[in-house]
């Protein structure tokens, strides 16, 4: 397991990897040492930016002891996030799809950040 201060490198090409490294280019929303939050390109509400780590982790599914600071970081950013962006009043969603039936299509760990008009449940 990487200390959390070292960055894993993906085998394969990442883009958002590209994206967290400056890369690749994207309208960022938020940066810090260790996350980065960008609007995402194909947006699903009127707010929909995606928080990431820098650090290249495929998904969710294989986060593991070690990562707990780092999950609670993303989320507090995400948080801040809504503020900013003012939707944290009337509410949000904090969304991550993880494998082919959670319908994740970036292999680079992501949290939605979706609000600004009320979304529907339960998701399709
Ligand atoms: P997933 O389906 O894996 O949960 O979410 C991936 C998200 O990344 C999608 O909402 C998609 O629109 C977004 N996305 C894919 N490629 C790019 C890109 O190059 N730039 C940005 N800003 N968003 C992207
Ligand atoms: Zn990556």
């Amino acid at each position: 397991m990487p200390a959390s201060d070292e960055v894993t490198l993906a085998t394969a090409p990442c883009m958002f990897c590209d994206i967290a490294a400056g890369r690749m280019a994207s309208d960022l929303a938020f940066g810090s040492d260790e996350i980065v939050a960008f609007y995402d390109v194909n947006p699903q509400a009127p707010v929909h930016i995606l928080v990431i780590p820098k650090e290249h982790i495929s998904g969710v599914g294989v986060v593991e002891s070690g990562h707990e600071g780092l999950l609670g970081r993303l989320i507090l950013a995400a948080v801040e996030i809504s503020q900013s962006q003012g939707i944290s009043d009337h509410g949000f969603r904090l969304v991550v799809n993880q494998g082919d039936n959670g319908g994740q299509t970036v292999g680079h760990l992501h949290i939605h950040l979706l609000g600004g008009r009320r979304l529907g449940w339960p998701p399709g």
